[in-house]
């Protein structure tokens, strides 16, 4: 490093925060702007002013890692209190656990199954004509058979990814999505928790170092990077060629906010399974912090479509097109000297909170060492 040189970091989401950190505490100074009115990026949690209930602006985050450098690391900026995620969901007006497992099962079928009478009975409804399943349809029918498609998987991917399952790859669909246990908890992960007051709380602590300056609401432009030693990007890639190979697809979100009165439905995630519901579940926040109490409740009623300008991209597409168009933009983005691409949107795909963090403490590694050894980036 030479003495002055300075850094800039395109967002202020965790992958922004942990670069900027990790370089901040190597004396490197560190501006990074973000558009938005807040850090944090997509985890941005914030009180509700009515009901005092803390709400997953962006949709609900659920901490969850087997990465013990990267839990050690959350918890250096956060206390993370016990949380396991429980997910429900509504099919045919019955409520039922998810992800399917043998509770799930035997009330579907209304049996008293052990493990092994629901193992072979689903791999009797199984339909082992597809040899070679190509779609999510022919996969999730090879898998667990028509009624426990129908019930659980057809109509939420469809909600979920705006076409029928037939016409998306099995890929999706890669192991069998059932247990043959009363397990719930949608994670397996060893770690598995939430910040007490939320992520954007930790994002500033995060942040917070004398060598970090955050511009909010600040839109970063191509032609704005002189003066800056290297650039850290982790805004869309196709947004910082201007779209000039085409804009990448994405589904984004629309959250239809709403109020109750004591408890909306008694957990934090309700799924709705049935095509005839247009949304695809429902978040209740205050059950994400079950250590407060609070008489109210905030909802989100979510719904997912196809991702026009000016909306949020939430949910890289990544079938056949898009995928191809990426490499274009990868192509592009090798010969865009002094600029490194990271993140979720920086790299086009659906990144995990962990996952994220993970990569953002090597890329500052990475940067720092050959930067230490010499090279350009
Ligand atoms: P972001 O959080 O998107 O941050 C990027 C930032 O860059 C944004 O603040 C944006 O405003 C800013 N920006 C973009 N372009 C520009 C520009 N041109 N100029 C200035 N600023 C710009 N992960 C989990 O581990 N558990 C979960 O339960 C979970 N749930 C999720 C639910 C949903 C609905 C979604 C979409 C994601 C979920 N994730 C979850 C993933 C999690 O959101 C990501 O891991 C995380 O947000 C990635 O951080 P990031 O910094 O790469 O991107």
């Amino acid at each position: 490093m030479k003495e002055g040189e300075r850094i800039l970091i395109v967002g202020a989401g965790l992958s922004g925060a942990v670069i900027g950190r990790a370089l901040a505490q190597e004396g490197w100074r560190v501006e990074i702007v973000d558009s938005r009115a807040h850090v944090a990026g997509n985890c941005h949690t914030e009180r509700d002013a009515a009901t005092g209930v803390m709400v997953h602006v962006y949709g609900p985050h659920i901490f969850h890692t087997d990465d013990a450098e990267v839990w050690a690391y959350v918890n250096g900026f956060a206390t993370f209190l016990p949380y396991k995620n429980r997910v429900k969901t509504t099919s045919g007006g019955q409520v039922y656990s998810l992800p399917v497992n043998l509770h799930t099962i035997n009330q579907f079928f209304g049996k008293c199954f052990r493990p092994d009478e629901a193992r072979a009975f689903i791999g009797a409804l199984a339909d082992r004509t597809i040899a070679d399943p190509r779609t999510f349809e022919e996969q999730a029918l090879r898998f667990v058979g028509r009624d426990l498609y129908e019930a659980f998987f057809k109509g939420y991917t469809q909600k979920q990814w705006g076409c029928a399952p037939a016409d998306l790859p099995a890929s999706i669909l890669k192991r069998l999505p059932v247990r043959f246990n009363y397990e719930d908890n949608y994670f397996f992960h060893r770690y598995q928790g939430m910040p007490e007051h939320g992520y954007t709380a930790m994002v500033e602590r995060i942040l917070d170092h004398p060598n970090i300056t955050v511009r909010l609401e600040t839109d970063f432009r191509r032609n704005a990077r002189d003066g800056f030693a290297h650039v850290f990007h982790s805004g869309p890639l196709d947004g910082y060629f201007d779209n000039d190979l085409g804009r990448l697809g994405y589904r984004t979100l629309d959250f239809e906010r709403f109020t109750h009165d004591g408890d909306y439905q008694g957990c934090a995630v309700m799924n709705y399974g049935d095509l005839s519901v247009p949304y695809t579940r429902i978040t209740e926040h205050k059950h994400f912090s079950p250590w407060e109490e609070h008489e109210g409740s905030v909802c989100y009623r979510e719904f997912s479509r196809t991702c026009e300008p000016g909306d949020i991209p939430y949910y890289p597409v990544r079938l056949v097109k898009e995928k191809a168009q990426l490499a274009d933009y990868v192509r592009l983005a090798e010969r865009e000297e002094g600029v490194t691409f990271v993140g979720r949107l920086g790299t086009y795909r659906y990144l995990d909170m962990d996952v994220t963090i993970r990569e953002a403490l090597d890329t500052a590694r990475l940067f720092m060492e050959r930067r230490a050894a010499g090279a350009a980036m």
